[in-house]
């Protein structure tokens, strides 16, 4: 598929520890955590960075939303609050270039981020 750790974990090469998946989405724990709870919500399709999407992603980009939340609940903060962000490219600090939407919560968060 990709050659990216994240595109080794979406089709099983590696382990994460996952909490959700589907035939498009794959959801894990960030290894290096930033908060509390720290997932990481990444397509199966190896899109690079949110600036190479297309046209034709647009319902998987709704699903990676929709997924976000789903896990947020799951993980239990969602009534309190958390934050999710996409860094794209290198000055924003996306290291991994398939996409992927953070989800950090489980503690009060400062704006703006840093
Ligand atoms: P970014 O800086 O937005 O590209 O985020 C990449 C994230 O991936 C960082 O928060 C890393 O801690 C996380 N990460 C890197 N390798 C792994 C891995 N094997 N399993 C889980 N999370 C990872």
């Amino acid at each position: 598929m990709s050659d990216t750790i994240f595109g080794r974990i979406a089709s099983g090469e590696i382990p994460a520890d996952l909490v959700y998946k589907d035939e498009d989405v794959v959801a894990f724990r960030d290894i290096n955590p930033q908060a509390p709870t720290h997932l990481l919500v990444i397509p199966r399709k190896p899109i690079p960075t949110l600036d190479a999407a297309k046209p034709e992603d647009t319902e998987l980009l709704g699903k990676l939303l929709l997924v976000a939340a789903q896990v947020a609940r799951e993980a239990g903060i969602a009534e309190r609050g958390y934050r999710t962000v996409i860094n794209c490219n290198a000055e924003a600090g996306q290291t991994v270039f398939h996409l992927h939407l953070h989800v950090l919560g489980g503690r009060p968060m400062q704006w703006p981020p840093g």
